[in-house]
């Protein structure tokens, strides 16, 4: 005959912890606590299959399952020694629900089963306390007749506080004995009324219908609701937990409360926790009273907490992992109520694993797997002290670019973030950032933009550098010209201007009115060094670089762990000021003569640039890209040109004075603006495109220009003989940005191997090992990568342009519907952030297989923002890549995500199960 209880209890039960499928987490988790000799309430669990079966049998149980709950509740009346419905001395029950998953209130639960007109008085005598007895029952009617019988929990409120009005009273705790009995009668009034029959005095009644509320609790909209979003099938069922009550508002010798057996916040081994004498559990929650510290649970009973603390360190050896546990002394009893294993920050997480390791609890590799490495984040930037924040006014909630707190005065061009910081911190807000902000960006403490999404140019400049950035806050209106900004908060308008002090926290995408407090992390605590150690030993040979610039984000990277360069956006070094108006002479030259001499000026600070590389990656491989941005990124804005042209003849001179100073790289005066604005206006007009990323730009440069290829390719030799005749180690490595076929590559490549074999050939250097290489960013070459593979020495994934030109998305606009597209789940996650594993996934996974069949020790790499994202780190290792690149503050995610990829499953074995 099939078991459908199982009893718990008493130092011994039916079950045991691993029976979660049957029992649920929590009626599992009640079993193998008494197994363990920890003193729980006894009781007993119906079985998850009964929920089903419930279902399928028109919510009707067989006769067996009802045979079998009330030889259990015999059982358990044997070990309580008291009586269900007994007026004496009742016992009396809580009715809870349990799944296999946790779902935290979801579903229902019953408190105080067995009260009715008779057992209240033995609960009265028996206590000589009225006022808990009669403060048990009406809560036992409120909930029972809310859950089980479905009446209007609002009819019960509107009774409650019209006692509490009648009488004056301020708190609940203010009604008497006397007013608990009235509304007892008033509570039993409405329960008539709305079912037609009077509250139901039986208990073996009241304990049937509050198992089938229980059971009917799975199917309520928001327990659907839940699991739907966290995949949790609809057929596991609910368990439901019937056990005896407890009480910690029994008076001065019982208490109630929580605890973990390790600081959830720091993770250092202290008994960390709170109770509060005299009261139950909704009391701790409720935040009615202040709790008392766990620490002086001791003084107010010596036996309990030396009870306690032995239960709770058993329970953690037992569990291996910290725990966190809910207890209630019952007339100087201890009685365990729940434990499971504690939720915790991020420095905690690591700080437990590291010490549960030198503890020999568990093995390194639990030890790995017991952080997430999104959890990484708050041990590499600051982070806000929570209470600071509750200060503060919030003013909207955009996307989370770039994670880490960041204070300071808004600033709205990039000029005057500049000038600003010199006085105080900056927050840099724009509209939309351009590479010509990099200077304003660079001098910020936060970046925040109106439009933009996860992989926009703030996003991706604003995480290499570091700087918390928070982008796509369209609830924000900026002025950029008058220095202000309206924002919608809830049904407010709210105005900013220049100089405000705002607080944007890029982990969460949240911005606030004012100033927080901010807590800076450690991210070289031996703590930190030592768990990185641990993860870095499962990761075999697959590598994590960084994308870096410049020489100060490359040592930053190696501070990180980075084991190399996987992107340098050559770019990026255009925008220097020294270097600005050499690009701009450069783009804007009539004649290949005039842009050699324009590019000539560049090659020394260029290959600068390139030898402070090599040097802060002694050893280690160095991925430059060469130039990729429409060249229209580099000169003044079509429109803004238009405006000024405009505005010359009636300006005044302080208007033109702006102007020179606008146009000074073009050579600007006041008295020749009339003419060479609109000659300017000319040369931007040819370089206009209606659609730029996918117009000139890339390789497609390099080929109408191949000079600018030529130029960069000196600069990077020239480096390489420099540093290396420092005795330094150089790996260079010359990729060729979107490409979308061999052709196109075998022309650049040309031009870099020319260069390159005549640099190291005058250097004597011709044993000098370098690769050149190419992006996979256009769907055309992931299909052909086996051609691309006949010339590209390696493949480096651009997921940022693979995603748009994939997905037909605009990687700057897309945040116009993207919030809708999530929420109705049209697209699982931004495709900008977390790989579209399903799609852009399947072209990597048959470019890397073709590729490698041409050529089997092709290197291949990812250097999208997807690098550093955990979900994509671990697709890159299973599709056989050899490394992941991202930004530097990202490499320790990377390594951990990577670690716990291979930890995981070997990699065909990984691929198979994808
Ligand atoms: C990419 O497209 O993924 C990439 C790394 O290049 P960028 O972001 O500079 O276009
Ligand atoms: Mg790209």
């Amino acid at each position: 005959m099939s078991k459908y209880v199982y009893m718990f209890g008493g130092g011994t039960a039916d079950g045991d912890g691993t029976m979660k499928d049957l029992l649920g987490g929590k009626g599992s988790g009640l079993a193998e606590m008494s197994r363990a000799g920890v003193p729980v309430p006894p009781g007993f669990t119906i079985i998850t299959d009964v929920c089903n079966v419930f279902f399928d049998n028109d919510k009707q149980v067989p006769a067996e399952v009802d045979r079998q709950i009330w030889e259990a509740l015999d059982k358990l009346e044997g070990l309580a020694g008291k009586k269900l419905g007994d007026a004496a001395d009742p016992l009396l029950l809580s009715v809870r629900s349990g799944a296999k998953f946790s779902m935290p209130g979801m579903m229902n639960t019953i408190l105080n089963l067995g009260l009715n007109d008779k057992t209240v008085e033995g609960l009265v005598a028996k206590t000589g306390n009225p006022r808990f007895a009669y403060d048990c029952y009406r809560r036992f009617i409120q909930m029972f007749g809310e859950v089980a019988l479905g009446i209007d929990m609002v009819l019960f409120d509107e009774a409650f506080d019209a006692r509490k009005h009648k009488i004056k009273a301020k708190q609940d705790t203010d009604l008497t004995a006397e007013d608990l009995k009235a509304v007892i009668d008033e509570y039993k009034k409405i329960v008539q009324k709305a079912t037609k029959k009077p509250f139901p005095q039986d208990t073996r009644e009241q304990l049937i219908l509050s198992r089938n509320a229980v059971f009917m609790s799975w199917w309520a909209p928001k327990a659907s609701y839940y699991r739907k979003m966290e995949k949790i099938s609809d057929r596991l069922g609910t368990a439901c937990n019937i056990q005896t009550m407890v009480f910690g508002n029994m008076g001065e010798t019982s208490c109630t409360g929580v605890g973990f057996t390790r600081d959830p916040g720091s993770g250092e081994k202290v008994f960390y926790g709170e109770f509060l004498v005299n009261a139950q559990g909704e009391d701790v929650v409720a935040g009615i009273r202040t709790p008392q510290p766990i620490s002086e649970l001791e003084a107010w009973n010596a036996g309990v907490y030396t009870q306690l603390r032995g239960i709770t360190a058993s329970l953690e050896k037992h569990y291996k992992d910290m725990q966190d546990f809910e207890f209630t002394v019952e007339e100087g009893k201890l009685y365990m109520l729940q434990t499971r294993n504690g939720k915790r920050t991020g420095p905690a997480a690591v700080k437990v694993a590291v010490d549960m390791v030198a503890e020999k609890l568990i093995d390194e590799k639990t030890a790995v797997g017991r952080v997430a490495p999104s959890q990484l984040d708050q041990l590499l930037h600051p982070v806000f002290d929570a209470a600071s924040l509750r200060q503060l006014t919030k003013l909207a909630t955009g996307i989370d670019a770039s994670p880490g707190a960041a204070v300071g005065r808004l600033a709205f061009t990039s000029e005057d973030a500049v000038e600003m910081s010199a006085h105080g911190p900056v927050i840099l807000i724009r509209k939309e950032t351009t590479p010509d902000d990099i200077h304003g960006m660079d001098a910020s403490k936060g970046i925040l933009t109106a439009v933009g999404g996860k992989s926009s140019h703030a996003a991706v400049v604003a995480r290499g550098m570091g700087v918390p950035c928070v982008v796509g806050c369209g609830a924000i209106a900026i002025n950029e010209r008058a220095k202000t900004a309206t924002v919608k908060a809830g049904d407010k308008t709210l105005a900013v201007k220049e100089g405000d002090w705002v607080s944007i926290n890029g982990a969460t995408g949240e911005v606030y009115l004012g100033q927080a407090q901010t807590k800076d992390p450690d991210p070289n605590s031996p703590v930190f060094a030592r768990f990185m150690k641990m993860a870095d030993q499962f990761r075999g040979d697959f590598g994590v670089r960084a994308n870096a610039d410049i020489p100060r984000d490359a040592k930053a990277a190696r501070n990180f762990g980075a084991e190399g360069i996987g992107l340098c956006r050559t770019e990026h070094m255009f925008f220097a000021e020294d270097r600005l108006p050499y690009v701009q002479a450069m783009i804007l030259s009539e004649s290949e003569k005039d842009r050699r001499k324009a590019l000539a000026k560049l090659l020394p600070m260029q290959r600068k640039d390139f030898a402070g590389l090599f040097e802060a990656m002694d050893g280690f491989p160095v991925v430059i890209r060469t130039l990729d941005p429409p060249l229209h990124e580099f000169v003044p804005k079509r429109e803004e040109l238009m405006v000024d042209i405009a505005k010359l003849p009636s300006a005044d001179i302080k208007t033109k004075k702006d102007m020179v100073a606008r146009y000074k790289n073009f050579g600007a005066e006041v008295k020749t603006l009339k003419t060479l604005l609109p000659d300017l206006l000319k040369r931007v007009e040819a370089l206009h495109e209606f659609n730029p990323m996918l117009g000139h730009r890339g390789c497609r440069l390099g080929i109408t220009y191949p000079e600018i290829t030529e130029m960069q390719a000196r600069a990077i030799f020239e480096a390489v003989v420099q540093v290396a005749k420092k005795g330094k180690k150089v790996i260079p490595e010359v990729m060729i940005p979107l490409i979308g076929g061999k052709e196109e590559l075998e022309n650049q490549q040309a031009i870099v191997k020319r260069v390159a074999d005549e640099v190291l050939a005058k250097a004597g250097m011709q044993s000098q090992k370098y690769l050149i290489g190419t992006m996979i960013e256009i769907p055309r070459a992931a299909l052909l990568a086996d051609k691309v593979a006949e010339v590209a020495q390696f493949f480096s994934f651009g997921t940022n342009d693979l995603t748009q030109t994939t997905m037909g998305l605009s990687r700057d606009d897309y945040t116009k519907f993207s919030k809708e597209y999530e929420e109705k789940k049209i697209f699982k996650a931004d495709p900008f952030g977390v790989l579209d594993q399903e799609g852009v996934g399947m072209l990597i996974e048959w470019a890397v297989q073709k590729g490698r069949e041409t050529r089997p020790d092709l290197e291949v790499g990812i250097c999208g923002e997807h690098g550093g994202e955990p979900s994509s780190v671990m697709f890159c290792y299973r599709v056989g890549m050899d490394y992941v690149s991202c930004s530097p503050y990202r490499v320790p995610i990377a390594r951990l995500a990577a670690a716990q990829a291979a930890i995981s499953g070997d990699k065909s074995e990984a691929m198979r199960t994808a």
